[in-house]
């Protein structure tokens, strides 16, 4: 079965073509990261206006790409939740429109779960039951993937998300948008130990995590050094890798707890933050000498991507579930738990 993938739930337009039986055909991506960057964030207007204008375009690529036309097509699954609203209100009247036109069934997507199950695109690819580590820009997960559509909060936390952090620090020391790979490029000219971020959340048992605390250290510390105007590209790259390796070794350290509570020996790490090299790096470590095998999404499907959309809902097409009737809805909120196991899996 050949599924459409449709991605709009923030500023990343994602188009796919996953096939059940040859895998991901064809996908292409259009990020909204310039556009955005001149306001240091995602302005959800200007998102969903420009998913209107790039997702047609990008469809007819991701065909071309596959080599087939629409009637090869057997489903459309698209995100329908968590998100800005209104974007996701476009991929999602765009899917259903589809779906209705061509005669086949639609699916909506959790974005969550997109994340979740990108590692699976992977040549190695991670067998349930894992223990997975959703690091994005919305998002903190720690959870327990039992099967397709049964996950078992571990953990989550109670403010930031892990990549938010990272965007909220990097604007506090003038760099661009987004933060994470700007902070990550500057922490490699840090200097170790000139500055000691907290832990947040580790001198107590417990798998949630807490970021914002991180955001304020980073404030108090650009300030002392005499505001940001004063920093000089050490300082900044001091505090780069400051606030990175307090992040890492925060993630770590839950990550350790996680599997020795569960005593799973498979751990997936997955969202935006799941590119940063030195939490591939420590988390490495850490899991060799537990000996817990960690998993990631290619570089290219760490972020959004409508890939792992087309995956998601591939793998829930073929077990049989459709959208019911024709309505377009979309849930801005939506925790990734209520969702139910696959009948099939
Ligand atoms: P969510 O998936 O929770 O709805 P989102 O879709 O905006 O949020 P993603 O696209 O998964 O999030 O990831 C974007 C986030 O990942 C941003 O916060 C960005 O700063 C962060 N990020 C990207 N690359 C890196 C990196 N190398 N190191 C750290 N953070 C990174
Ligand atoms: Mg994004
Ligand atoms: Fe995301």
């Amino acid at each position: 079965m050949r599924v459409l993938g449709i991605e709009t739930s923030c500023d990343e337009t994602g188009v796919a073509v996953y096939d059940t039986e040859q895998g991901l055909l064809s996908q292409a991506l259009f990020s909204q990261i310039d556009m955005h960057a001149v306001y240091g964030g995602v302005v959800p207007e200007l998102a969903s206006r420009d998913h209107v204008r790039r997702l047609l375009p990008l469809l007819r690529q991701v065909l071309s790409d596959a080599g087939i036309g629409a009637r090869e097509l057997g489903g459309v699954a698209y995100t329908a939740g968590p998100g800005l609203a209104g974007a996701l209100l476009v991929g999602a009247g765009v899917a259903r429109a589809l779906a209705y036109g061509w005669g086949v069934p639609a699916l909506p997507v959790h974005h969550m779960e997109g994340h979740l199950l990108a590692p699976l695109l992977e040549d190695d690819a991670p067998d349930f039951p894992f223990v997975a580590l959703l690091v994005s820009g919305g998002h903190s997960l720690l959870l327990e993937a039992r099967a397709l559509g049964e996950y078992v909060p571990l953990g989550e936390s109670v403010d930031d998300a892990a990549g938010e952090a990272f965007d909220k620090a990097a604007k506090m020391m003038g760099l661009g948008y987004p933060g994470g790979p700007a902070i990550s490029r500057l922490a490699e000219q840090g200097q170790a130990g000139r500055f000691r971020f907290p832990r947040p959340m580790t001198d107590r048992p417990g798998l949630d995590m807490s970021f914002s605390g991180l955001k304020t250290f980073t404030l108090n510390t650009i300030h002392d050094l005499g505001g940001a105007d004063a920093l000089d590209d050490q300082d900044r790259a001091d505090v780069a890798l400051a606030f990175q390796e307090a992040v890492v070794d925060t993630l770590v350290i839950k990550c350790r707890r996680a599997m020795q509570a569960t005593g799973a020996k498979r751990l997936v790490v997955a969202g935006g933050v799941s590119a940063n090299a030195m939490l591939r790096e420590r988390l490495a470590q850490a899991m060799g000498k537990l000996g817990v095998k960690v998993y990631y999404p290619g570089l290219a499907y760490c972020t959004d991507n409508g890939a792992m959309i087309a995956y998601a809902g591939a793998l829930r097409l073929a077990a049989g579930e459709r959208q019911k009737g024709l309505g377009v809805s979309v849930r801005a909120r939506w925790p990734l738990a209520e969702l139910a196991r696959v009948a099939s899996h």
